[in-house]
């Protein structure tokens, strides 16, 4: 499993918000982060990740609005080709910040990027499944990956059965109005229940939001407590993609 406690690295349950502030190389103002709004230089692109880019706290609801108005507001001082007349060292910053600022934007504003990536940050490897499903697997001595939501188990069990009954019938040439109605008929429930999921995420998301909350106001933030919520992040999003590879079986069968 990924959530361990070995191999997390420093909680970024606190709020690093703004990168350290320090003075313009060009004019010795104390800047704002990537440009100085003195003279508008580029400053040095530095590794942070991106929330840090942003001068966000590592919380999982965030104003997607604001985050884009931030974005152009960002753009317009760090594009290349506004920079194209400085030294080819600005230059390259200005090549730097401007990728930077576009990769941060594009994770941050998809609400499943945003997740991924920061139980990434968090030492979580998401190509594994959750723990439970981990578990599952080894009782079971199943394969990991074809570990099964409980709550599809029987569905599933059904659905593949028509979709090999679908197949065949496709080779044969013998189409089954009725199968394909019922594989109609489950495509639109696993949908649903695909789309139902964003309302999981979002429970999973209040709740490491709030350790963030406890933690930035000084409260203790228990280990334990901090593994849950990430498990159950990773839980959301391995039965989502579950689904997203189920859903696209059926799509290829009622081709
Ligand atoms: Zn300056």
């Amino acid at each position: 499993m990924s959530v361990t406690a070995n191999d997390q690295p420093a909680i970024p349950v606190a709020t690093s918000s703004k990168p350290t502030k320090v003075h313009c190389w060009s004019c010795g103002a104390m800047r704002a982060a990537h440009f100085c709004r003195q003279c508008g230089k580029v400053q040095p692109p530095a590794p942070v990740d991106y929330f840090v880019f942003f001068g966000l706290p590592y919380k999982l609801n965030l104003d997607t609005a604001t985050l884009g108005r931030e974005f152009y507001s960002l753009s317009r001082h760090l594009h290349p080709d506004i920079n194209a007349i400085s030294s080819p060292r600005e230059q390259e910053w200005s090549l730097q910040q401007s990728s930077q600022l576009n990769d941060a934007y594009r994770t941050l504003k998809d609400p499943i990027a945003r997740t991924e990536y920061l139980l990434r940050l968090l030492g979580v490897r998401l190509e594994e499944q959750s723990k439970s499903a981990t578990e599952d697997a080894r009782r079971t001595g199943s394969s990991k990956k074809q570990v099964v939501p409980a709550d599809l188990l029987e569905q599933v069990f059904e659905l593949n059965m028509q979709m090999e009954e679908a197949r065949m019938n496709k080779k044969m040439g013998e189409p089954d109005r009725s199968l394909e109605l019922e594989l109609r008929d489950t495509r639109k429930h696993l949908q649903a229940k695909h789309d139902g999921m964003m309302q999981e995420l979002q429970t999973a998301w209040n709740e490491w939001d709030a350790l963030v909350d406890c933690a930035a106001n000084g409260g203790n933030v228990l280990e334990d407590d901090r593994l849950a919520a990430c498990d159950r992040m990773v839980d959301v999003l391995n039965r989502r993609k579950y689904l997203q590879n189920l859903l696209r079986d059926v799509e290829e069968v009622l081709e």
